[in-house]
């Protein structure tokens, strides 16, 4: 699989300062940001700063340091906002038509703070 990258995705412009965003925390390789249109208490989204489009794209390219640098920060960010307790909460990144992503820059949702109901809608 060929994985072409848009330049011009909002994701991108957040990255290179274009648009403003509501950061959680940023590190060399990943920044974590606030949703602009929050589906739980707390909705954040984490991303890498390289030029991945999807979790498969960077699973299969990304430097070492990158994954581990991307890791990290998630489960620090988890613990930060107060998620890593037994009520948890949920981590998914959408992929393609089917997954109905609409940011074709790879992130991880990070969502919690209230029961967040079935993985799916039945199909
Ligand atoms: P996807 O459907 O690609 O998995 O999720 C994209 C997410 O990005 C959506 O939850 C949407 O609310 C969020 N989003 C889209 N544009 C912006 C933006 O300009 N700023 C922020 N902070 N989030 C955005």
């Amino acid at each position: 699989m060929a994985w072409t990258y848009d330049p011009q995705n909002i994701f991108a412009r957040i990255l290179r300062g274009e648009i403003p965003n509501k950061t959680v925390t940023e590190t060399a390789h990943t920044l974590v940001f606030h949703d602009i249109r929050p589906h739980a208490p707390v909705h954040v989204l984490a991303i890498p700063k390289g030029a991945y489009v999807n979790l498969d794209h960077f699973a299969a390219e990304a430097t070492a340091e990158e994954i581990v640098d991307f890791h990290r920060t998630v489960a620090r960010v988890i613990a930060d906002l107060g998620l890593d307790g037994p009520e948890g909460y949920r981590a998914i990144t959408n992929s393609g038509t089917a997954g109905m992503q609409e940011v074709p820059h790879y992130h991880l949702h990070i969502l919690g703070g209230r029961v967040l109901g079935r993985l799916v809608e039945p199909g």
